[in-house]
């Protein structure tokens, strides 16, 4: 196929069908691309996916969104971080900020200094250091301010949000740049004879259409990338043990707590995700350690407020397309892959996916260069996730249920047998520019999870033991100063956004 590339078909309209609509119809402004989303209401979507992490602020003012807007209409929250509880071994908490640690001195990381200072007997909590994991704690939020005068680097933020809002409101703003919407199921997909692309859909009332870029957003299910180019699946289910899940809303918190909580379960752990209106639950498990009745009534068991409908199941295999671009097809979201809500990325994603498209389109016909470039960008990406989350389950105290004893044994892929090794013998990490999780990510679950490297970089020891206590006073004392110019997060969405409903829960 060597015609030029205009017509542009998202299939799904999901989170990932959307988002890849609003981008792209931004991203295309000008050209003379036609962008078309079809859509099944019969069939849904996945309904679930609200917590998201610090670069969707950059997808949003790509696209121009006002953020008070937003808010409002996907009824979200802020999420400073991620507090695991129970995961170390029962009892324990830590928490995974978006915000780094301290300031860098002499050139290196503040985690060497609190590594140092650890060996050294000491016994300051490194949230200490970090705004993001204080401001949590204390239930506080403010943006950064550009009058704020601190040494301290800004802290990062993401959203929890409703995604089905969020959907609704990206389809909005898509229709409004001239994407347009068929609603309808598709029933068969037809192949050009020549070389096996994709030529158009056919919806159940026999309506065509045709494309020159098809854009799989059709969820697990991968319509075009799987059942019809038959791209394959590499299954890293050996990797991350959990395999199910099932999500029930109930009634907001009396106060909404600006983070995502994770607790460890028997057979997984359990998300709770505040919004304005209602607080997202579910519970993600692995299908051999416990049944699906079992998850459902541990989950209604324990919920931080009365239940909103039924709880709904969903099923996974971790893992990617081993092609997620073939042919004339490129899958997004779900159909690309999926790796578990742990860490909260499979938003963004979509996000990277729809940024690496727009770097690397075509303009006529398919290059092949073109398509591995993107094949590869997309597998190094995902597998850098995929380390993060074993993360998780392997460096873990806990063997008090058979689901724990099972992560003990699982194997780890070299890249993160590697990247544990040198953090461990040095302290060090090494994090390439396109990596997602940052040193501040590493040394939180790291630590979190009782990782304690045995030694740190060497000019960590250039300050003298008092230096360094003056140091580390200075840079808490700007952290309580930061957090106490903050305000209780509900005031700050009240003020921000609008006021929160009534009859709260929790
Ligand atoms: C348990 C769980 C928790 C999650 N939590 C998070 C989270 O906290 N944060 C995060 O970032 N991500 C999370 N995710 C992932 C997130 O939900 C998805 O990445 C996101 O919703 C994108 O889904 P999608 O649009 O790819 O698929 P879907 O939502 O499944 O949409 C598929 C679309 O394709 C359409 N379609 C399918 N077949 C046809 C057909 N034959 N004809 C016409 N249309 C069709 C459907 O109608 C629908 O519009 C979670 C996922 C799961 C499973």
């Amino acid at each position: 196929m060597n015609r030029r590339v205009r017509k542009i078909v998202i299939v799904g309209g999901g989170t990932a069908g959307w988002m890849t609509a609003a981008g792209f119809s931004k991203g295309l402004a000008g050209s003379d691309h036609t962008i078309e989303v079809v859509e099944s209401d019969e069939i849904g979507t996945v309904g679930v996916g609200e917590a998201t992490i610090p670069p969707i602020l950059l997808f949003n003012r790509t696209l121009g969104l006002d953020e008070a807007e937003f808010m409002r209409a996907t009824q979200a929250s802020f999420k400073l971080g991620i507090e695991f509880v129970d995961w170390t071994r029962l009892g324990h908490t830590y928490f995974h900020p978006f915000g780094t640690y301290g300031v860098e001195m002499h050139g290196i990381h503040f985690h060497h200094f609190w590594l140092r200072h650890l060996a050294a007997g000491g016994n300051l909590s490194p949230d200490d250091f970090n705004s993001c994991a204080v401001a949590a704690k204390a239930g506080r939020f403010a943006h950064p301010s550009p009058a704020e005068r601190s040494p301290l680097p800004p802290i990062g933020f993401a959203y929890h949000f409703d995604a089905g809002l969020y959907g609704k409101f990206l389809r909005r703003y898509a229709e409004a740049r001239g994407v347009r919407r068929h609603e309808g199921r598709i029933v068969d997909v037809q192949l050009a004879g020549e070389d096996g692309f994709i030529r158009s859909v056919v919806l159940a009332d026999g309506r065509s259409i045709e494309g020159d870029l098809f854009i799989d957003c059709s969820g697990f299910r991968g319509l075009l990338i799987e059942q019809t180019l038959h791209a394959g699946y590499e299954d890293w289910s050996h990797w991350l043990p959990c395999n199910r899940a099932v999500a029930v809303p109930c009634d907001r918190l009396a106060v909404t707590t600006p983070y995502t909580r994770s607790t460890a379960r028997e057979a997984g752990w359990q998300w709770r995700i505040p919004l304005q209106h209602r607080t997202g639950n579910g519970y993600v498990y692995s299908s051999e350690f416990l049944s699906d009745d079992e998850a459902a009534s541990l989950l209604l068991s324990r919920l931080d407020g009365t239940p909103r409908g039924e709880p709904r199941p969903l099923r996974f295999v971790t893992g990617m397309r081993r092609e997620s671009w073939k042919k004339n097809c490129v899958a997004f979201g779900l159909a690309s892959g999926f790796l578990e809500p742990l860490e909260s990325t499979s938003i963004h994603l979509i996000q990277s996916a729809i940024g690496r498209l727009l770097l690397l389109l075509p303009g006529h016909g398919f290059d092949p260069k073109a398509i591995a470039k993107y094949n590869e960008m997309t597998r190094r990406e995902m597998e850098i996730v995929r380390d993060f989350l074993i993360l998780h389950y392997k460096a873990t105290e806990r063997s008090d249920t058979p689901f724990w004893r099972h992560c003990q044994s699982i194997p780890l892929p070299s890249s993160l047998a590697d990247r544990w090794d040198l953090y461990r013998q040095s302290g060090h990490m090494v994090i390439g520019p396109e990596e997602l999780f940052k040193e501040a990510s590493w040394f939180a679950v790291f630590t979190g999870q009782g990782v304690q490297p045995l030694a740190y970089h060497p000019l960590a020891e250039v300050p003298s033991a008092e230096e360094l206590q003056r140091r580390f006073d200075l840079i808490r004392g700007d952290v309580v100063k930061r957090v106490q110019s903050f305000v209780p997060h509900d005031d700050y969405l009240r003020a921000f956004c609008g006021a929160l409903p009534t009859g709260t829960t929790g």
